[in-house]
C-alpha cells in the first residue's frame, strides 16, 4: 500500500479507507472507458487524500470581520463565556434535566427555563424548542389546524432559507386567510375577515425587509383589542428575542416580546439566537392556556431542545436578569462596542499590517433577519490588495489556519473589528500576514 494511504489507515478505519480507494478506483475505471487517460497511482493516491480531506471535525471557528453582527451564514449568536461554560459543565456528565432533586423523581425539562424566560419576558408561561421555526409549526399546528389563520398580506413573507409564512401554514393543516394590501392593513381588514372557522389572528414581524413610504400595520393592542372582543388569540412571530431596547444603540425599535406579551397576545414566538444573543433556540412565551396546550400537543417532544442549548440559555437569561447583558452578551457587546475603541483596533491592526492597509469609517451591520436597513457608523481596516485582485485576497483569508470572512468594497479588502472579539486579535493578524505573503 502507499505509505499516504497507509498513513490515513492508521488514522481512521481500515474499511473506511478501503471504501475511498475503491471509490477512486471506480471513478477511474469510468474515465478509462470514456476514453480518459489511464491514470497513475500518484494521480489516484490525491484523489483518496482529497476525499479523505473531508474527514474532519466540522463546524470550526472563523473569524467574522464582515461587521455583520448576526451572520446566518456563520452560526448567528456567539455564546457568553458563562453560557459556554455552563453548556460544556453538562456536556459530558450527566443532569437533573429531567430530574426533581427536592423529591427525587422525575422533574421538567421545561420549569426551569420556562421560569427564566417569564421573569424576563414578563409572560406567564414559556416553553422552549428547537428553534423559531419549529415554535411557529407547533403553534399553528395547536391553533390552526382545520381553521382558518388570518395573516396581513405585507406580513405573509418568506424569512430566509425557503421558510415562507404560508408553507408553513399550510404545511400545520391551517388555510391562510390574507388581508389588506402589500402597504397597507387595517384592523377593520382582519375584523371582516373573522369567520366561525378562524383559529388565530398572526402578526408576523417583516425581520428582513422594509416597506417604506404609504405603509399601515395594525398595531399589536389593536389586534388584541380585536381578538379578545371576538374571542380569537392573536399570535406573534417576532422574528428575534430583542430584549432591549435597541433605539439606545442609535436604531430603529426592534419589536420586544415584553411589549408584545404586555399588549395582551396570547402567544409570542422568538429565537434564541438573534438579538437574544444565546443558542438556536425556539421560544414560546404567553398565557398559561395557550402554553400549556402546545406543550401537550404530541409534536412538542419532536422539536425538544438539548441539554447543552438549555444550559446556555439559562446563562444567557441570567444575563439579562444580573443587568449585565451589554458586557456579557457577544452581540450586545458588539453593538454596544463604541466607536473610537473600534477605531483603535482597527488602526493597531493597521501598525502591524503596515504598507498597502488603512483604517477607513464604514457601518456595521445588525443582519440574522433583525433590523433591516439598519446601520451602526464603524471603522474598518482597508487593504489594497496590491498585484492580486481583492477576491483572491479574500479567498486566501478564508483558507488560513483560522478562516477569516472579509467583504469588498472598492476593490479593497474590508476587516471590521466590531464583529472580532479581541481574544481573535492574534488568529487574524496571523491570518492576514499569511495570506498577504506574496508567494
Ligand atoms: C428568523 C425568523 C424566524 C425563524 O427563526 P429560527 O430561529 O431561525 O428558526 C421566524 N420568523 C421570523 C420573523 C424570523 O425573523
Amino acid at each position: 500500500m502507499d505509505d499516504r494511504v497507509q498513513a490515513l489507515a492508521e488514522r481512521f478505519t481500515r474499511d473506511a479507507v478501503v471504501e475511498l480507494v475503491r471509490d477512486g478506483l471506480d471513478l477511474a475505471r469510468a474515465s478509462v472507458g470514456a476514453g480518459g487517460q489511464v491514470p497513475d497511482v500518484d494521480a489516484l493516491v490525491h484523489d483518496v487524500l482529497n476525499a479523505s480531506s473531508a474527514w474532519r471535525t466540522w463546524p470550526t471557528p472563523v473569524i467574522n470581520a464582515t461587521g455583520v453582527v448576526l451572520h446566518t451564514n456563520l452560526g448567528r449568536a456567539p455564546l457568553s463565556d458563562d453560557a459556554i461554560a455552563s453548556a460544556r459543565a453538562v456536556a459530558g456528565s450527566y443532569t437533573d434535566l429531567e430530574y426533581d432533586l427536592g423529591v427525587g423523581r422525575r422533574g421538567s425539562r421545561q420549569a426551569a427555563i420556562a421560569g427564566l424566560v417569564c421573569q424576563v419576558t414578563g409572560a406567564e408561561a414559556a416553553l422552549v424548542v428547537n428553534n423559531n421555526a419549529s415554535a411557529m409549526l407547533l403553534g399553528l399546528m395547536e391553533f390552526a389546524t382545520g381553521k382558518q389563520v388570518i395573516v396581513s398580506r405585507g406580513e405573509a413573507v418568506e424569512i430566509g432559507g425557503g421558510f415562507r409564512i404560508p408553507d408553513v401554514l399550510r404545511h400545520s393543516g391551517a388555510e391562510l386567510v390574507e388581508v389588506g394590501t402589500t402597504n397597507r392593513t387595517y384592523v377593520r381588514d382582519f375584523e371582516e375577515a373573522i369567520a366561525d372557522r378562524t383559529g388565530a389572528i398572526l402578526a408576523v414581524h417583516a425581520s428582513n425587509f422594509r416597506t417604506v413610504g404609504f405603509t399601515h400595520a395594525p398595531s399589536i393592542p389593536e389586534l388584541v383589542e380585536l381578538g379578545r372582543r371576538r374571542g380569537v388569540p392573536v399570535l406573534h412571530d417576532l422574528g428575534s428575542g430583542c430584549l432591549l431596547d435597541t433605539t439606545e444603540y442609535g436604531l430603529a425599535h426592534e419589536p420586544m416580546p415584553q411589549e408584545s406579551l404586555a399588549a395582551g397576545v396570547d402567544l409570542a414566538f422568538f429565537s434564541g439566537d438573534k438579538l437574544l444573543g444565546g443558542p438556536q433556540s425556539g421560544i414560546i412565551a404567553g398565557t398559561t392556556e395557550a402554553v400549556g396546550r402546545l406543550a401537550r400537543h404530541p409534536v412538542a417532544r419532536a422539536v425538544r431542545t438539548d441539554k447543552m442549548s438549555l444550559a446556555a440559555l439559562a446563562s444567557t437569561l441570567l444575563h439579562y436578569l444580573r443587568g449585565e447583558a451589554t458586557e456579557k452578551i457577544p452581540v450586545w457587546a458588539m453593538i454596544a462596542a463604541s466607536r473610537e475603541g473600534i477605531a483603535e483596533r482597527a488602526r493597531a491592526w493597521c501598525k502591524e499590517i503596515g504598507a498597502g492597509s488603512d483604517v477607513i469609517e464604514t457601518r456595521s451591520t445588525i443582519g440574522g433577519g433583525s433590523l433591516p436597513g439598519e446601520t451602526l457608523p464603524s471603522f474598518a481596516l482597508a487593504i489594497d490588495p496590491g498585484q492580486i485582485a481583492a477576491s483572491a485576497l479574500v479567498g486566501r483569508l478564508r483558507s488560513v489556519a483560522t478562516p477569516v470572512i472579509a467583504r469588498i468594497e472598492n476593490e479593497r479588502v474590508l476587516l471590521d473589528p466590531r464583529t472580532v472579539p479581541p481574544t481573535q486579535d492574534a488568529a487574524l493578524l496571523a491570518g492576514l500576514a499569511s495570506a498577504m505573503r506574496s508567494d
